[in-house]
């Protein structure tokens, strides 16, 4: 069997690249721009830094090219989602939300958008999954592998429930990354995502991105980013670029590691509740494996209580206790301390690219 992540070096250290001119540098330069020198006339040129700027472009075409469609890039992953749900969702229509999923995308829709007296259907990831959940729904909104849970939902079958329901069906691809999985080839119209985590990858960068595969679609919601002014700064814009030329290399050594602490963790008698999809013992494989091209290095597990963690993590000298995910340092976050309905002593381990060896060690001890 052929590997499924051959080619991903190359696509991710050439995507978005300009042809090869003499005397230009091999990267994206970002552009620092609020107005532009005005033609005299409109023609199509860049002309002020809320509309459009090349650094974007750069980005956009590269991350489009792994999602298989045309990209929009927002100032952060809820700029992302909430610009997706203010564009596609009217007065009296219904959305399905995953229970188990980022909790401001709920909060978002419950908080910020009541006056539009949606319908919202909150279904956990790992469902049942059934035609009727999906019922005259206008959006689907998916997130899988579910964060911070780690169950998988079956993208493909419920994109067909969807469509057949005249539904639209966008994918948070945060936790997989466009290496991991493409929801628009399984289906999906969007891809909404998070590039503060595994795609910037170096936790200094705050961004997101939509990639929609009609086009239509993308100039609705470029022309939303603009109204709403939801925009990424091209330095940040840059930085993402910069950081997506190694996400191949990250997320293999993420995933060598997360498969290494996995191993070290299934016996040890303080951890319960161990999730991994790329385990193949996790309940959530047998669909994974099928939808996913490869696996990140991000798992969940569950120790006593929360101060069981605290002294984890206080005896660990290589985790850093920080909430996010898919960075280059190891790091690990107990969800029910951010209000997530989970055990208080859960625990989101986001393994980095230090040595396994080491990571293991350090785990070990902390134990
Ligand atoms: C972090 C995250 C978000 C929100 O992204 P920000 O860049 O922090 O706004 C959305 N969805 C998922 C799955 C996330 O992990």
């Amino acid at each position: 069997m052929s590997n499924p992540q051959r080619g991903d070096g190359t696509r991710c250290v050439h995507a978005g690249s300009a042809p090869a001119v003499p005397g230009v540098p091999l990267g994206p330069q970002p552009v620092l721009a609020a107005p532009y020198h005005l033609a005299h006339y409109a023609d199509g040129s860049d002309f002020y830094g809320r509309a459009s700027n090349p650094t974007w472009r750069a980005l956009e075409s590269a991350l489009g090219s792994l999602d298989g469609g045309e990209s929009v890039a927002y100032s952060s992953g809820m700029a992302a989602i909430s610009s997706l749900l203010r564009t596609v969702l009217g007065a009296g229509d219904t959305v399905v939300l995953p229970s188990d999923g980022y909790y401001l995308a709920r909060s978002y829709v419950r908080e910020h958008m009541s006056a539009l007296g949606l319908d919202v259907r909150e279904v956990p990831t790992a469902g049942p999954w059934s035609p009727d959940l999906v019922r005259g729904a206008r959006l689907v909104l998916l997130e899988t592998p579910s964060n911070p849970g780690l169950d998988v939902c079956d993208i493909a079958e419920i994109t067909e429930w969807a469509h057949a329901e005249g539904a639209l069906v966008a994918v948070d691809n945060t936790t997989a990354t466009p290496l991991g999985q493409v929801p628009i080839e399984l289906g999906a119209d969007f891809t909404v995502a998070s590039d503060t985590k595994a795609v910037a990858g170096h936790s200094d960068v705050v961004l997101g991105h939509i990639t929609a595969a009609d086009a239509d679609w993308a100039a609705r919601l470029r022309a939303e980013r603009t109204a709403s002014g939801a925009v990424p700064g091209p330095f940040e814009a840059w930085l993402a670029h910069r950081g997506l030329g190694t996400l191949d290399l990250r997320l293999s050594r993420q995933a060598e590691n997360a498969a290494a602490v996995y191993r070290a963790l299934r016996e040890h008698p303080a951890v319960t509740g161990l999730r991994w999809p790329g385990a193949a013992a996790d309940p959530a494989h047998p669909i994974a494996a099928r939808q996913m091209r490869r696996f990140g290095g991000v798992i969940t597990f569950t120790l006593h209580n929360a101060p069981a963690v605290e002294a984890f993590l206080s005896r660990s000298t290589l985790i850093a206790s920080a909430t996010s995910f898919g960075g280059l340092h190891t790091s690990a976050d107990r969800r029910a301390r951010w209000g997530d309905a989970v055990s208080p002593g859960l625990l989101r381990l986001s393994c980095g690219c230090e040595d396994p060896e080491d990571l293991v060690a350090d785990i070990r001890k902390a134990l």
